[in-house]
């Protein structure tokens, strides 16, 4: 076991003492990993150490530098020490986190970090929750109690019954949303056709007028889902008009609270996130703005009863908790993952002030590299950053719209080529854009000035031709 352990270590040393130097994204082409690591079920085995070894060698280049200052891709997420470290006992001990009886200690940090989560996101503290593999998983959960509750009240019971005769449930969201919203509707077997889409303003925020509309115009029950927040430009949707609507209406209100659900945490932030505490279910990652590896998403549901309902299943050999939580209760998966560890790892390390200071640190940083790009000839910014994302978009003058989108993702790639900083493009209003996200606490000014340069060279560059 040490040899494997020790070349693991002395791997992941190097990998972190050098997240500095090393390009922003993957360097290698897809026929090279392929190449490299396209091999016959091996016959016979080989030392553990050899494969770890061997592992670390093949994937070089093809990993995207995601754990450093200077990627700013997607929404991803750093990882802390203390959740990295934390992450590797998780797998030594092997715990299989599905009851209490398969892991007291595990079903005892699981149950005081929930408690802290809802304690920093100042959401109310008897809401149930469960640690779920991402926000995907967070979002499906949440529904899936939502959907309980909002039949239960026809007086159909879905968990006996299924959906085969049920009351046709519709779901008023934002044609802003996130995809995942979608799959989590398709795999509760609510469907896509479920979907009302509320038109958004030019920050791709609700408008309450027409989910005021949606509410009275569609018959039976519904479900809102709701935006903290938009993932291009962290628009908030308006949640002290918004809910209170929903309220009055019966409806389940859950929101999409991947990354924005931390503006909750911050002092500066929380004017963004006013209200959202009126919803009935949140979904938010760890394992993107609180910096835990992957995966680790929490679903908080403020009708414990519901989501009980929907997610417990007694079998023969499960004694029913008697000292602490059984996880399977509030959770869809069986045997699992004792991913809540990192997490209290996480916010032990923090303490509220530090993930305060994590938060406040990435929103400057945002702001300056949406600013600073945008200031540079041929760039331009296309919403001021309140929070951790931001769009920019490169335009040359006497260009088609078709041509300037273009022009953008030839930019973004460019700059991505630098090594320098690492960014993904995105479709927003219809326009091609480069998106920025800051989501990690080792971003640096240092960081955000290398990012600045790398755009500098590559738009002088294609000014030059
Ligand atoms: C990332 C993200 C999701 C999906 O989360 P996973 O953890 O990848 O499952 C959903 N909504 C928003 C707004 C996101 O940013």
């Amino acid at each position: 076991m040490a040899d494997a352990l020790e070349r693991a270590y002395a791997i992941a040393r190097e990998w972190f003492d050098q997240l500095d130097e090393m390009p922003a994204g993957a360097t290698v082409t897809a026929e090279i990993m392929r190449a490299r690591l396209t091999a016959p079920l091996p016959e016979t085995g080989m030392n553990a150490d050899t494969v770890i070894d061997e592992l670390a060698t093949k994937v070089n280049g093809g990993l995207n530098n995601a754990a450093g200052g200077r990627f700013f891709g997607w929404v991803t997420g750093g990882t802390l020490p203390s959740a990295v470290a934390a992450d590797w006992l998780v797998s030594s001990w092997d715990q299989n986190g599905a009851t209490f009886a398969t892991s007291p200690a595990l079903a005892m940090i699981e149950e005081v970090t929930g408690q802290w989560i809802k304690e920093l996101l100042d959401l109310p503290r008897q809401a149930s929750f469960a640690f779920t593999t991402g926000c995907q998983m967070a979002h499906t959960t949440s529904l899936a109690a939502a959907r309980h509750a909002v039949l239960k009240a026809e007086g159909w019971n879905v968990e006996d019954d299924g959906l085969f005769g049920a009351p046709i449930l519709r779901i008023v969201t934002s044609e802003n949303r996130h995809a995942s919203i979608d799959r989590a509707l398709r795999y509760l077997g609510i469907g896509r056709n479920a979907i009302y889409e509320v038109a958004t303003d030019d920050l791709g925020r609700i408008q309450p007028a027409g989910f005021k509309a949606a509410l009275t115009e569609l018959e039976g029950p519904k479900i809102a889902v709701l935006n903290a927040a938009d993932l291009n430009v962290a628009s908030f949707d308006d949640f002290a008009t918004l809910i209170p609507l929903a309220n009055e209406a019966g409806t389940w209100v859950h929101i999409d609270g991947a990354f924005g659900l931390f503006a909750r945490a911050s002092r500066a932030k929380h004017h963004l996130v006013e209200g959202l505490d009126l919803a009935d279910s949140w979904s938010v990652d760890a394992h993107k703005w609180l910096n835990v590896p992957f995966d680790c998403g929490v679903a908080i549901i403020r009708d414990g009863t519901a989501h009980r309902a929907a997610m417990a299943q007694p079998a023969s050999y499960i004694e029913p908790e008697l000292d602490g939580r059984d996880q399977m209760d509030w959770t869809m998966e069986w045997s699992r993952r004792g991913r809540a560890i990192p997490v209290y790892a996480a916010l032990r390390e923090l303490g509220r002030a530090g993930v305060e200071s994590m938060i406040d640190r990435c929103c400057t940083h945002c702001f300056n590299i949406v600013t600073r790009i945008g200031a540079l000839p041929c760039a331009r910014a296309l919403s001021i950053p309140e929070l951790n994302q931001g769009l920019i978009r490169f335009e040359r003058s006497n260009a088609s719209d078709a041509e300037n989108d273009q022009f953008t993702d030839d930019v973004t790639y460019a700059i991505n080529a630098t090594g320098g900083a690492f960014f993904t493009p995105a479709t927003w209003r219809g326009m091609r854009a480069m998106r920025v996200s800051v989501v990690n606490w080792r971003t640096t000014d240092k960081d955000v000035d290398r990012a600045v340069c790398s755009a500098a060279k590559i738009l002088s560059a294609k000014l030059a031709t």
